[in-house]
């Protein structure tokens, strides 16, 4: 499916095998023939992209530049299939290249961050597997370009800056056109669904992750300072209320928060029980997202002096000040 945003800019959904069920690429029609983001590698999504830019007139092999907001595989997977069959340069924030092509060693550390959060070894195990499987849907990048926080993306007919908002991944960047203040937001605002501050390794010091919750509330005041009449996200529909969208962001963390403490005052607990009581029936497969939910609002709890923590067998446990 394919349809125009405005002049020169198109939106195609690609269809993706999670319960998200799509994502959309951007295709923007002017030199350099640019896509931002490449959707997941499947032979569905290849095919639905194919035949969305056949309608407009324009063959995969003239793309020529590719824009990769983050390196979920949903954003990245198809990029160097793409770029092997166009010759289209890949752009993307370093900690993302960095990220997408130390997988296997983020792994093994991801399992003893979830296990240090409390999360049972046969679950960590199912989420590990999950992960290992869907590795097939992504391809890793050999070349690429690096874009930071304020460099600009030139085209014949606009210029857009792109702004690094970590959070949701520690690479993420957005692109914003000041001319008809579009902002394409890549997953750091979507419409209907808050952005989960996912659990990414920091291989460089303790507790080898980033603070994710922090610093896309960070990233979020960021953005709240620029003048933008239309949203594109990698996720659902346009969205022309950013300030709006943005408050009510602020507001679901703020009642997160709230329910954290709650989930607390019934004594100590591991992010993984406390994850539990947020998301009662939680999936094999959503123990990692739902665990990513519950430490980051502990750590900003903590950083408040509310919460503190103590590890006893390998494990961490929270409680009330
Ligand atoms: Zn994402
Ligand atoms: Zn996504």
């Amino acid at each position: 499916m394919i349809h125009q945003v405005i002049d020169k800019i198109y939106e195609i959904e690609l269809p993706i095998p999670f319960p998200l069920k799509s994502m959309n690429v951007y295709f923007i029609d002017d030199s350099p023939r640019t896509l931002v983001d490449a959707g997941i590698k499947t032979e569905a999504s290849f095919e639905t992209l194919k035949k969305g830019l056949e309608t407009i007139g324009v063959g995969l092999n003239s793309i020529e530049r590719i824009l990769i907001t983050h390196g979920h595989l949903d954003h990245c997977g198809q990029a160097k299939r793409l770029s092997s069959l166009s010759g289209a340069p890949i752009y993307i924030h370093s900690k993302e290249y960095e990220r997408l092509n130390s997988l296997d060693h983020s792994l093994s550390i991801m399992k003893s961050i979830l296990l240090r959060n409390g999360a049972p070894e046969t679950m960590v195990n199912e989420t590990i597997n999950y992960i290992e499987c869907a590795k097939i849907m992504a391809d890793s990048l050999d070349e690429a370009f690096f874009l930071d926080d304020g460099d600009s993306i030139l085209f014949k007919s606009m210029s857009w800056k792109t702004i690094h908002c970590p959070g949701h991944a520690p690479g993420m960047i957005c692109f914003y056109w000041p001319e008809e203040k579009i902002l394409f937001t890549g997953d750091h605002l979507l419409k209907e669904i808050t952005p989960n501050p996912v659990l990414n390794v920091n291989e460089n010091k303790p507790p080898f992750r980033y603070p994710s919750l922090k610093q896309y509330l960070t990233s979020l005041e960021k953005i709240e300072k620029f003048d933008i009449s239309l949203l594109l996200p990698a996720h659902g529909e346009e969205i022309h209320d950013a300030k709006d969208l943005i408050e009510k962001i602020f507001a679901h963390h703020k009642d997160r928060m709230d329910r954290v403490l709650f989930s607390l005052s019934k004594g100590e607990k591991t992010p993984f029980e406390i994850s539990m009581d947020l998301f009662p029936g939680m999936l094999p497969f959503e123990v990692f997202l739902g665990i990513s939910e519950a430490v980051g609002h502990l750590e900003i709890l903590k950083d408040k002096g509310m919460i503190k923590v103590m590890e006893k067998q390998g494990k961490d446990y929270y409680s009330l000040v």
